[in-house]
Order: C-alpha cells, then structure tokens, then sequence
C-alpha cells in the first residue's frame, strides 16, 4: 500500500473486490480487510493500541467500524480525522453483469453489454473511466485515505498534528457507523484530544450536464422526515357523509407539502429541493367498502438552516391546513349534495391536531401500567421484516388504538434516519480557518494541476459528515427524539455526544458520475493523480 496512483490502484481494486452492500456481512469482511491491512504497517504492529474496531451494537451482521490513528511526535492533541463509509449500494441495476459488477476491470471491459446511456458511453470511450459498484461512492476515496495514513505512518515526525482514520459501516443505509462512531468520538475529546477538522472523500459527481467544475464542499446536507398519521372515521361507503375518509386528509397534507417551494431552504445563494412525498399509503390491509378511517404520509425535506424544533412547527401548521382543506372540501361537497338531494347535510368534524410527544402524554393519563415498557414490547414483538419507518407507524397506531378521544385527527411526528445538516457559517474561528484554507487548495489546483476546483456549500447527496456535531441548541435539537416513535428502540442517536461535537467538516474526494447506478464510474486521472495530492495539501494547511 502506497500513495502512487498504481499502489491506491491496486488497492482500490481490492476494496471493490468484497461486496460490502449494505446492509450485510459483506460490511464486516471489508472492515476486516482494513483492518488487517492496516495492522500489517510497521507503524501499527508497534502501536497496537492506535488501530481497533468500534462494533454496533446489537448488530444482526456484527459489523464494526474501523479506527486508526497516527500520532505526532511530539505529542500534541490536535487531530484531524479522515473518514468514509465501506458500504456500497446494491447491484441489481447491472442485470446480466450483477457478478462482475465488484471487478472494476472486466466490468469495465464488459458494460457495452449493456444498454449505455449515451454520456455513460461516450465516457466509455474515453478510456478515462473505470466502472464498478462502488468505485467513486466510495472505495477510492476509502483508498486514497488509506494511502495517506500509510504514508504518514512512515514517520510520525514529519506531520504536526496527530491523523486519524475512521471507516464507517452502514452510510448507504441507516448510518448506524457513524451513528456509533460519535459517542466514541466524543470519549476521545473527553480524554482531551482536540479534533480541528473531519475530512471526508466521497465521490464528488457534476452539478449539471457539460458541468467540467470540481467541487470541494465546506457542509453537508441535512434531511429530516416529518411523517402525518391521518385518524378519519370510518362509515360505510352508503353513508358517505358520516364519515371522514382518512385518504381526504392525507392527500390535503400532500396537496400542501409536496414540492412546497415556501421549504426550500437556502444558503447563500444555493436553493436545496423542496419537500418530497416518500411513501402515502392508507393503513387498511383489506378491501372493503368503507370508507379507511387510518392513512399516512410522510415526506423528505432538506435542511441547511432549519432545526427539528422548526420543522415540527412548521409541520404542525402544515397539518392543521390541510384538516381545514378537507373540511372544506367535505362541506363544499355537502352543500352541493344538499341542493341536489334536497336535504341537509351537516358535517361535523373539527380540526384536531397532535404531536407524538402529546399523543404519549395523553395516552399515559388513562392506561394502566408502564406504558414505557408496554410500547417497547409491543415494539420488540413486531415482525422482523418491518423497516425502522413502518416500526415508527405501527407505534403510532398502537398508542391511537389505546387513546380513549376517537375524534378524527392528524398526528405529527419524525421517522428515521435523521441527518443534521453541517453549514459553514464563516461565524467561528475553525469555520473561517477551513474557508480560507480550502481557498488556498482552489487555487494550488489551478496552480499546479490546471484543475479548476468550486466551493460547493453542501455536500448534497447526505454523508455521514452530519454527525459531526448539531449546529443549534439543545432545545431545538430534542423535539426530534421527543417526537420519534420508537427513539432508542428502533432508532437512536446519541444526542448528548452529537451536542458535545463540532467538528469542522469538508468533503474533498475524487471525481465520478452516477453513483448507485449501474454505470458508476471513477474519473481515473484527477481522482488517483490529483486529490490525494490536495488532500495532503490541505492538511498541511488545516494542521
Ligand atoms: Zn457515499
């Protein structure tokens, strides 16, 4: 293992070579390969103590992140720490190639096989790429950081701050690396290390098409899920104004959220999507002719700004708009109705709005016994396939199940997985100092390599960079826990150790196309040639 584009070549291909999809076994043989590669260094058979595993917990595949760190001589306490995720997304896509998609190299010769899309083909052509799952999202950011340790292992005397290397699981999926790694992370500030900066290296991919930039991005996305869970009233379809059809209300939430440009938040300049509509579905699993008295939808909103605190607000109103939209409707409709049928029509619903947090207070005024422990059974006896997000719902619906007001409402919560978002607000001092640095790299790549690199605000794709510290305060962050069914059963992030976090982030990793697609592909030059030069470069600068 070496930093010449052939040793992080050859290492790459190795990487590439354990299918490490998430989530699965596959995640913990690669973590093994790190690890062992790691520990064969002269540097780590010395320092045993410096390279070991932070494991999952209760982990159903025993994966583990990997851990590694360099210290400077002399000693300081400043560190930086480089870090990536080892999993990859599925291969379903390549189709008749599915097996040779972990072998960059055959795959590459064999991909016309396949249907190309026409830039995936002319790049192709080039010969300037190499297409495998997993080559830019992110196995060669993983290897160009592995080099990079291997190199500064060599002689801890030449670097002035201590490097560390951490090596997620899970990012693809829930984040639960990450998710861990923070708690041991904030141990090692307790015990006095002083973090100055996290650098990541995932794949970097166009803005838009003809789009010859690359980027180096100072933040990382946030994403937050507010779900509605819609109570009507059932009525048999005869009686239709008796009752509420739940379907009404959950499509008065999507009539006002989805696409609601009001959202989309914005960052000097930059606009982020608004909101999306990830699943809408009303809860009965059988066909009858009554009118569904329970349906949900929840959506996912990108954050560069707003605090959970926020968006619980903000959803709340949402909610409480669209019970009057349906209300009206249902009352436009019964005034019609009346006039056509010559007789009234009265409606009777009001607007009811509640949060999981006030559903489990009132629910806990009435119910006998530890509702606490009552919920978590009900939780652990919930079929295994079920995903942490249906786990969340059929929370919420037992708790509606055992709450004595049967009036129609809407329920307002989170669901998993959460991502803080990570602004560089050029406020602080460590914020300015990864500016002005990251500035000094833009122009070295012009300089010496003729690349021209742009500062991009947010990593957009969600990295795991957003658990690098909660840019807010602790009462605009817990609202999220408060209000997620199921928090510290089905899903859990250790809160105290996010707040005691604030790591200043960047992501400067290679450059590639169309990650988690079947034509995924590395820019084989600047990304071996070039960044692990601007990734040395920028330590040195942040040092
Ligand atoms: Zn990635």
């Amino acid at each position: 293992m070496d930093i010449s584009r052939e040793g992080i070549y050859n290492l790459l291909l190795d990487l590439v070579k354990i299918p490490s999809v998430s989530p699965g076994k596959g995640e913990t043989l690669i973590a093994e390969f790190i690890h062992d590669t790691l520990r064969d260094l002269p540097y780590f058979q010395k320092h045993t103590d410096n390279l070991y595993y932070i494991p999952i917990p209760n982990d159903p595949f025993s994966r583990k992140n990997v851990f590694a760190m360099v210290e400077a001589e002399p000693k300081t306490n400043r560190t930086i720490i480089l870090t990536g995720h080892i999993d990859v997304v599925d291969t379903k896509e390549a189709r008749s190639l599915e097996e040779v998609a972990f072998d960059p190299e055959e795959y590459t010769k064999r991909i016309k096989e396949l249907d190309l899309p026409e830039e995936a083909a002319k790049d192709l052509e080039s010969g300037k790429y190499l297409f495998g799952r997993g080559v830019m999202d992110m196995k060669a950011g993983i290897a160009i950081q592995m080099a990079l340790l291997a190199e500064y292992s060599q002689n801890p005397k030449n670097i002035p701050i201590n490097i560390a290397f951490l090596a997620v699981v899970d990012e693809e999926n829930n984040s639960a690396g990450m998710r861990t790694a923070i708690t041991h992370l904030a141990k090692l500030q307790n015990q006095g290390l002083e973090f100055v900066a996290c650098i990541n290296s995932e794949g970097v991919i166009p803005k838009y098409p003809g789009d010859t930039n690359r980027y180096i991005d100072i933040g990382t996305i946030g994403k937050i899920m507010p779900f509605f869970y819609c109570v009507g009233r059932e009525s048999h379809v005869g009686q239709y104004y008796a009752g509420l059809n739940a379907n009404l209300l959950t499509s008065a939430v999507n009539m006002i959220l989805e696409g609601n440009p009001e959202w989309a938040e914005k960052w000097r300049g930059e606009v982020y999507p608004p909101p999306a509509s990830l699943k809408q579905k009303d809860l009965r699993e059988i066909y009858s002719v009554t009118l569904p008295a329970r349906a949900m939808v929840y959506f996912n909103h990108l954050t560069v700004t707003s605090t959970p605190a926020e968006i619980l607000e903000k959803s709340k109103e949402v909610a409480t708009q669209a019970f009057e939209k349906a209300i009206n409707h249902l009352e436009q409709s019964a005034n019609e109705f009346s006039k056509k049928a010559n007789t009234s029509v009265p409606i009777p619903w009001k607007t009811k709005i509640i949060t999981w947090q006030e559903l489990l207070i009132e629910v806990s005024k009435t119910f006998e016994g530890e509702l606490d422990n009552y919920i978590k059974e009900f939780i652990n006896n919930l079929p295994d396939e079920l995903d942490e997000r249906d786990k969340s719902l059929a929370t919420v619906g037992e708790l509606i199940r055992l709450y004595p007001d049967k009036n129609p409402m809407i329920v307002v919560g989170f669901l998993p997985p959460y991502y803080p978002h990570k602004t560089n607000k050029r406020e602080i001092e460590s914020e300015k100092k990864m500016l002005a640095a990251v500035e000094e790299i833009i122009k070295e790549a012009k300089d010496e390599f003729g690349e021209i690199l742009a500062i991009s605000e947010h990593f957009a794709s969600i990295s795991d960079l957003s658990y690098l510290g909660f840019q807010g305060e602790k009462d605009e962050l817990v609202p999220l826990a408060l209000n997620t069914p199921g928090w510290g059963i089905i899903y859990d992030i250790p809160l105290d150790d996010l707040l005691l976090l604030d790591i200043p982030v960047v992501n400067l990793g290679p450059m590639g196309k169309d990650a988690h697609k079947f034509v995924e592909r590395l820019e084989l030059d600047y990304s071996l040639d070039v960044v692990p030069k601007l990734l040395k470069s920028l330590i040195q600068k942040l040092s």
